[in-house]
């Protein structure tokens, strides 16, 4: 659902939220062990966490102080969820801030359990490949079980400053390997320690990396470099037929040699995405400021937010299946998706709404114990620091403070409300080969 007015939003959201339900992304960070998910998470932290919540952009050292004293605190990543914002520097949601809440996915292989269980809470993810290694036998894992849970991605292919790094053979591989309807959305201008900047194919631009202030928040937009024009185009058609299967207005102008214009291969692309049909792919390194912004913009035009996601399910009392649909004014109904020490906070459970609005100071009721505890705290965890809220409303990822008896996967619902949710059955998605 694309709304950029604040009065423009579904009825389901509460008049109190400080910002609509539509303005949420709530992505998960997959990859292989070494295709470089935690430098990968550590700069989204830092463009999204620090540098917007202080509203100015540092520059030069101040990313390297962040980033270091976030390491030595050790927990930047290994929080369970981590609450950021992001201005995408095009599409419908230019310059409007969005939430964007980043779950840890386990990574290791070992942890599979762990993995589907994080899956659930999951809107969205970014799947981080190595443009030197391609796509490695543990990515299968965690791409079928991001299949099985329905969850959209898009890909992110790091380390294109590598020696070896090949953009197009690791597309390539998604698709073998993967099965993926893989498409570049992005391509690279140069590789290797010549890797300078990306042409978005979207948007018909290019973006330089060699240029300190063009990866600024509102980077310069380039003409596509002339050594490029032809590869660009090839790929912009491919992108355009690729998303025409999925958009019939698309691809009657592109058959009726209309122009397509970026707006309209934009929402094609998403639709098709968030439908799990299609997955766009992005060069980048992780290292620098190369591409991760980019990556940012794409997950918030690309991926889908809570109300875009069909309806988590669950069972009644009676074991009746229920469908939980996402409103702010409903009974409240979420999922307990982690238990965590916080160094500053304590004992918190990570617990992601799915219908309701939770009140601090409720009674959450457990339909596996059938108990009732009170939340005396709720806390939005941040890159930087916690932020203690009084509400978390559909679609809000937030901790809770004062709740013992609580197992990963359980229900916390309203006393009247007595739903157990459970993870989605979604068929396997019909991926349409190219
Ligand atoms: P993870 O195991 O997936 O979390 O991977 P890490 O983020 O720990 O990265 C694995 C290794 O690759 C580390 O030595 C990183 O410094 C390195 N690395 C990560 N991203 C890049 C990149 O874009 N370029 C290069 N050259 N190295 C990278």
């Amino acid at each position: 659902t694309i709304v950029t007015d604040k009065s423009k939003v579904s009825p389901v959201n509460s008049k109190n939220r400080p910002f609509p339900l539509e303005w949420t992304r709530n992505i998960g960070i997959a990859a292989h062990i070494d295709a470089g998910k935690t430098t990968t998470s550590e700069r989204i932290l830092f463009y999204s966490g620090s540098v917007h919540k202080m509203g100015e952009v540092h520059e030069g050292t101040a990313v390297t102080d962040w980033m270091e004293q976030e390491r030595e605190r050790g927990i930047t990543i290994t929080a369970a969820a981590i609450s950021c914002a992001w201005n995408a520097s095009c599409g419908p949601w230019k310059g409007i801030k969005q939430r964007v809440n980043i779950i840890d996915t386990p990574g290791h292989v070992d942890f599979t359990a762990e993995v589907e269980r994080s899956m659930r809470v999951l809107d969205g993810a970014v799947a981080v490949f190595c443009a030197v290694a391609g796509v490695q036998p543990q990515s299968e894992t965690v791409w079928r079980q991001a299949n099985k849970y329905g969850v959209p991605r898009v890909a992110f292919i790091n380390k294109m400053d590598r020696t070896g790094a090949d953009f197009f053979r690791a597309v390539s591989e998604m698709r073998e390997k993967l099965g993926a309807n893989a498409h570049p959305l992005f391509i690279p201008i140069g590789k290797e320690e010549n890797f300078a900047g990306v042409v978005d194919l979207v948007q018909n631009i290019a973006y330089m990396f060699i240029d300190p202030a063009d990866m600024d928040l509102n980077p310069t937009r380039h003409p596509i470099p002339a050594e490029y024009a032809a590869q660009a185009k090839e790929y912009r058609e491919k992108l355009i037929e690729a998303a025409s299967d999925f958009d019939d207005k698309l691809a009657e102008d592109y058959l009726n040699g209309e122009e397509i214009t970026s707006d309209a291969l934009m929402t094609a692309v998403r639709k098709a995405t968030v439908s799990m049909k299609f997955t766009g792919v992005i060069p980048g390194s992780a290292f620098k400021k190369k591409g991760v912004q980019r990556l940012l913009d794409c997950v918030v035009n690309y991926l889908p937010s809570p109300i875009d996601v069909p309806p988590m399910k669950g069972q009644d009392s009676d074991g009746k299946e229920v469908e939980v649909v996402v409103d702010d004014n409903a009974k409240l109904a979420g999922l307990a998706f982690k238990l965590w020490t916080d160094p500053f906070v304590g004992k918190l459970v990570f617990y992601r709404v799915y219908t309701g609005t939770l009140q601090k100071g409720t009674s959450l009721y457990n339909p596996r114990t059938r108990r009732s505890e009170r939340v005396s705290r709720l806390v939005l965890m941040r890159a930087m620091d916690r932020e203690e809220i009084d509400a978390a409303y559909s679609g809000d990822i937030c901790a809770l403070v004062g709740v013992k008896e609580v197992i990963t996967g359980d229900t916390l619902c309203n006393e009247d409300y007595d739903v157990r949710l459970e993870p989605p059955s979604f068929p396997e998605p019909v991926i349409a080969m190219s």
